[in-house]
């Protein structure tokens, strides 16, 4: 067997504590606490191990990295073994001290999320009073920095609508480039899929907006869109295949193909707290599973798109027929596609359930405000995940 190629990336989820509450957080449901995560020394070892194996780029991430005091270690090493280092945050934490201490330690990059144009809708969202005034002072100070800087717009119904204003917000502050990505469907996400799905008008609507600023600003911002898979009728390729491209530290050390892949049930994936990162990524069995094209049923086995979209999403294919080695339900040739198209619409056509915010453990918050202390995460999650999210 031929080892294969290293991953061009490390997605390093450092913690998963993070000030905001956001519905449409794709981390899992059960987040890992303080006390799980990786310390300093093993981080500063996985970081010169992923420099060594050939890998580019690391991407800081969460959970809201820059809770952990030693972030500015963490970037130093990697700078140190030749790393581009990014900085993906909510920003809610940075001052002027911190982005300097930060790019003095060699951050290369920041990409920082906004929940929508205007503070109320923002603040509603993140469910964290003054967050959206936060990031605008945060993004200036970023700039003032000298760090080239991504807006991450994560779109879904709630916030679409002011779409063509968030763009000038990412005029007015100088950023380089835009990601508008609708939300993914996995972890908190997907448990709050009903609350967020937008209506495919909505989507149509934005992919229009994206269109025109993206002629009207050129040389002036770049534009990444993320197409929803719940109206596509192919997948993306996701991670650009399992276990070819990427490669995600989650803040406990498990070694995983993807953000979400802890989902998947009765995979077990190894940590770097036991092996090495080059050992872990070459060989273990999760990595296995579903690398390259063997492991693929029909259609995809005879499909000629099989080495473009690997299949599309395990977590996704997992989620929603409950075996992740079927075809992803977003591709038009799967057997559950109809079924999933049919649920977007019925659910963006209803009305909007209160979000359940995404919380370690504890009481949450409806979107109206209302406390419901009587509801844990896990007592809302577990009925919820009984009844809408797989397809029937
Ligand atoms: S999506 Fe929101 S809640 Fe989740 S890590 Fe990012 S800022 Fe925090
Ligand atoms: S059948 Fe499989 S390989 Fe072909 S387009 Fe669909 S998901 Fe991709």
């Amino acid at each position: 067997m031929t080892a294969p190629e290293p991953p061009l990336a490390l997605l390093a989820e450092i913690t998963h504590r993070c000030p905001q509450q956001c519905p449409y957080c794709s981390n899992p449901l059960e987040l890992n606490r303080a006390s799980d995560e990786l310390d300093t020394e093993t981080w500063l070892r996985v970081l010169a191990e992923a420099a060594d194996m050939g890998v580019l780029q690391v991407h800081f991430s969460g959970g809201e990295p820059t809770v952990r005091k030693d972030l500015e270690q963490l970037v130093r090493r990697a700078a140190e073994v030749g790393l581009y280092a990014n900085l993906i945050t909510a920003g809610v934490l940075l001052d002027e001290a911190r982005i300097t201490a930060l790019t003095e330690a060699g951050l290369e990059h920041v990409q920082l999320s906004f929940d929508d144009s205007e503070e109320r809708g923002a603040d509603r969202i993140g469910n964290l009073a003054g967050g959206h005034r936060k990031k605008i002072e945060v993004a200036r100070l970023v700039r003032k920095a000298g760090l080239p800087l991504t807006l991450n717009f994560v779109m879904h119904r709630h916030n679409l609508h002011h779409l063509e204003d968030m763009i000038d917000l990412a005029v007015e502050l100088d950023a380089h480039r835009v990601e508008v990505a609708h939300v993914q469907y996995y972890g908190w996400a997907l448990m709050n899929r009903a609350a967020l799905m937008p209506t495919r008008q909505q989507l149509d609507d934005a992919a229009a907006i994206v269109e025109r600023a993206r002629e009207r600003l050129k040389g002036v911002l770049v534009f990444d869109h993320v197409i929803p898979d719940y109206y596509a009728r192919r997948p993306k390729a996701c991670m650009g295949g399992w276990g070819r491209r990427f490669v995600n530290i989650s803040p406990s050390g498990k070694v995983l193909p993807c953000h979400a892949a802890e989902t998947i049930t009765g995979l077990d994936f190894a940590s770097v707290r036991e092996r090495s990162l080059k050992d872990i990524w070459e060989s273990s069995e999760a990595f296995q599973r579903f690398r390259g094209t063997g492991w693929m049923p029909e259609p995809c086995r005879s499909c000629d798109q099989r080495e473009i979209d690997w299949g599309g999403c395990r977590c996704q294919a997992f989620a929603l027929t409950g075996n992740a080695a079927n075809t992803d339900p977003a591709c038009e040739f799967s057997a559950h596609h109809a079924e999933l198209f049919a649920l977007a619409e019925a659910e963006s056509g209803a009305a909007p359930p209160p979000f359940i915010y995404r919380r370690i453990g504890a009481a949450v918050q409806g979107g109206d405000g209302a406390r419901r202390d009587d509801e844990t995460v896990e007592s809302r999650a577990g009925a919820r995940a009984r009844r809408p999210v797989a397809l029937p």
